[in-house]
């Protein structure tokens, strides 16, 4: 067999083992931990002089690398925002490995950095920014945020208050924001956690005390990051209050929607997040809600002359010409030079999948998990701590007369022994020092069947664990 023969043959094997696991994934597990021996086995792979024939260097990565681990595609995976995406998006991939354009530059790819601008257009909006906003593909919400970041900072400060600077996020906030806040040279002490509300969203009145005080101390407030769709809850936080505050105090609000904004995407669900379009900056992941592989977020500015100001090698000529877009490259916008044109996977997942069913599926996540709470409010040992909210339900076993840190435990153990039976993904969280349950339903093939395996093994676990409790 020539190598290209080898290769082509290689490639559709590969594809019909991915897509066959993918059709039967529900059998599969979850979740499939490493023993030390198996670790020890992939560890001592060598890298050795001549090559190996490439059927068995991918069967060694399906069945001794990637076997293991968390799935987060699977359908009873429900811990951090899980990873559903589709497989338009795996092709996407390909289509865009493939042909490896360089990214950084619109001339390299004129056609694939049109499409680049119309999507970030569309996306911008459908977050309700006007004329004149821009935007761009990035690799996730922490670098959508840090980009975000560094441009409200250089828009409200002058370089001599950098040190000054202050920020202000809430006790929810995401906490990639205040790494790109570090990275940005804002210290921890000039980084304010806001308390939140009974319903996890930032409290306003402790926000302009916190404003205020900064200010009397000498400092300079001038971000605030609201989040649409917190991590732990999906709340969104006072989007208008948080424009008015910023106005009245000279701030820059930038918007953390990385998991919540596809939820703009949903005809019944987007007003929820009105105010987004208030927002100077907004973080958008396409592999969180938008059923792409990981690498896929964006970053929107209402303004593109100020992001220009920050990345742009020669702003000055860029504003001479009165911003003629021809001349803006995404290497004028962002933080990255060599990239992939990410844009593409999601661009090819809208068009196959259509607008209609994105809405559909986005919906029916949030549906879904307003029906798993009343599902579990109608049992006596379970409390809801956070109502379903985005598509995610905080919830947690109690027993009459079992102690707040006992409680702890048993939620703690409840988790950790459905996760060991590999069959469902199921982590805790903490909310105002309580252990909970947290489930994010977005997977489009967590159904009502596989919602209810899941609540299933919960309660077995609970019974079980119950069980070790009692004299
Ligand atoms: C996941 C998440 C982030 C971080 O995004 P990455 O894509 O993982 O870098 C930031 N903010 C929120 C609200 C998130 O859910």
């Amino acid at each position: 067999m020539t190598e290209n023969d080898q290769l082509r043959e290689a490639t559709r094997d590969l594809v019909e083992f991915v897509l066959d696991r993918r059709e039967n994934i529900s059998k599969d597990k979850a979740i499939r931990p490493i023993n030390k021996e198996q670790l020890e086995k992939v560890e001592s792979i060598p890298f050795q002089g001549p090559g190996r024939e490439l059927p068995e260097v991918l069967e060694e990565a399906e069945h001794e690398i990637f076997a293991y681990g968390n799935d987060c595609a699977h359908p009873r995976f429900f811990g951090f925002v899980p990873g559903p995406a589709s497989p338009l998006s795996w092709l996407g991939d390909f289509l865009i490995a493939s042909y490896n354009r360089h990214g950084g530059a619109g001339f390299n790819q004129p056609a694939v950095w049109a499409i680049e601008k119309k999507l970030i257009r569309f996306l911008a909006n459908k977050a309700g920014y006007p004329e004149g906003s821009s935007g761009l593909f990035v690799s996730g919400g922490s670098m959508a945020n840090l980009t975000a970041v560094t441009v409200a900072r250089d828009t409200i400060l002058k370089e001599e208050e950098f040190a000054i600077g202050t920020a202000y996020v809430s006790e929810q906030t995401h906490s990639s924001v205040e790494k790109g806040l570090r990275v940005i040279g804002i210290s921890r002490d000039r980084i304010r956690k806001v308390p939140t509300d009974k319903d996890f969203k930032m409290d306003m009145e402790a926000l302009e005390k916190a404003i205020k005080e900064d200010e009397a101390k000498g400092l300079k407030p001038f971000l605030v990051i609201a989040t649409v769709g917190t991590t732990n809850t999906g709340s969104i936080d006072p989007l208008k209050e948080i424009r008015t505050i910023c106005d009245d105090n000279g701030m820059w609000m930038h918007i953390d929607g990385a998991y919540g904004a596809s939820a703009l995407l949903s005809s019944e669900y987007r007003h929820e997040l009105e105010g987004t379009e208030l927002s100077d900056s907004l973080a958008w992941d396409g592999h969180k809600w938008l059923y792409q592989t990981n690498g896929c977020g964006m970053v929107f500015f209402r303004d593109q002359m100020q992001a220009l100001n920050s990345y742009a090698v020669h702003p000055e000529y860029l504003k001479d010409l009165e911003v003629d877009d021809s001349l803006i490259n995404p290497w004028d916008l962002g933080i990255e030079l060599t990239r992939p044109v990410r844009c593409m996977k999601l661009w090819l997942t809208m068009q196959v999948m259509g607008l209609d069913l994105i809405d559909e599926k986005i919906t029916r996540s949030i549906n879904r998990a307003k029906e798993v709470e009343r599902i579990l409010r109608e049992n006596p040992n379970i409390q809801i701590v956070s109502e379903a909210k985005l598509a995610i339900v905080n919830f947690r076993y109690v027993v009459k007369g079992m102690k707040e840190k006992e409680l702890d435990r048993l939620n703690s153990d409840i988790s950790a022994m459905a996760n060991a039976t590999g069959e469902v993904g199921v982590f805790t969280t903490e909310l105002k020092g309580k252990k909970v349950l947290r489930m994010c339903i977005i997977n489009p093939d967590a159904d009502e069947k596989e919602l209810e395996t899941t609540l299933g093994i919960l309660q077995e676990q609970f019974e079980k664990a119950r069980k070790r409790y009692r004299k």
